[in-house]
């Protein structure tokens, strides 16, 4: 079969070292398996939405020598297929209304009790939730193993739809993967935690399910994600070299003495031909220098 990866940045920001090592670890490991590369712009938050940030994010990955597959798929094309698939699983059951407000679910210990399946609630006002019957206890990671959800987590059954009308993240990356045919996600470790809601969402749909990667998460001096929302910086589109080096390094992957320096392409080349996922380390290390 063939490998189909993606990288799928929300635009609320520029690209930036974090971000940056999720991009080039994903298209290390497409093409060291001779697989296409796509790339997904999840614009499906517009008030997070930062002006401008999506074409900036394509332009330095280009800048970058990241080059994708096919055209690129935003997620706000998408609208009528997610809710198209929202109104089966309302229809047959599988999704129903909701009007709990956060402060109750909070009064209830914090965890959504399926108060209102039963209810007969309409749109108004309302988010919708999947009902989860078979919860996902655990999944498998490509480095970490066997990865175990929390188990009240993994019964809750979550918003698929907020009340606000924007659809929710897990819902669209799963229609998506799906619909792009991806076999493999590779992204940050700060993505584990919902991946058995969007496991039990491929379940849902009897969708074959695809394999995993998450890969270190780039922290700064504080401890902190990089990330666009704590405004880390963007990285320099005029000079890609030192930080592809960076990224590369902080993958776990050394570039040779005597690369120091090359241009993108060779860099990446060599990228290709030596990656390994033993090399990956496992935890989070704090990087300041980008
Ligand atoms: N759009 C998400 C983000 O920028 C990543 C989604 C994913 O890779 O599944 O954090």
């Amino acid at each position: 079969m063939q490998y189909v990866g993606r990288f799928a940045p929300s635009p609320s920001g520029p690209l930036h070292f974090g971000s940056l090592v999720a991009a080039l670890g994903s298209y290390l490991q497409a093409r060291a398996n001779q697989g296409h590369w796509l790339v997904r712009i999840e614009d499906i938050d517009p008030p997070r939405e930062v002006k401008g940030s999506a074409d900036a994010i394509l332009h330095t990955l280009d800048a970058y020598g990241l080059h994708w597959d096919d055209t690129v798929l935003y997620q706000h094309t998408r609208y009528d297929a997610y809710q198209s698939q929202i109104e089966t699983w309302l229809n047959d059951e599988n999704a129903y209304y909701c009007q709990c407000t956060r402060r109750q679910i909070k009064d209830s210990g914090g965890i959504y009790l399926g108060t209102c399946r039963h209810r007969t609630l309409n749109s108004e006002h309302s988010a919708v939730r999947i009902c989860i019957d078979n919860p996902v206890a655990e999944f498998i990671d490509i480095k970490h193993g066997t990865i175990q959800m929390d188990s009240t987590m993994a019964t809750e059954d979550f918003i698929i739809k907020r009340r606000d009308g924007l659809f929710a993240y897990n819902l669209a990356v799963v229609l998506d993967d799906i619909y792009q045919g991806v076999t493999e996600v590779v992204r940050g470790a700060d993505l584990i935690e919902p991946t058995g809601r969007q496991v039990s969402l491929y379940q849902k749909l009897d969708a074959s399910p695809v394999s995993y990667l998450h890969l270190p998460l780039a922290l700064n001096a504080d401890g902190n994600k990089l990330s666009k929302q704590n405004h880390a910086p963007a990285i320099d589109n005029a000079n890609p070299g030192p930080a592809l080096e960076a990224a590369m390094a902080f993958l776990g992957h050394h570039v040779p003495v005597d690369l120091h320096g090359a241009n993108r392409e060779e860099l990446l080349l060599w990228g290709i031909e030596n990656w390994q996922i033993r090399k990956l380390p496992i935890a989070t290390e704090v990087i300041t220098a980008f």
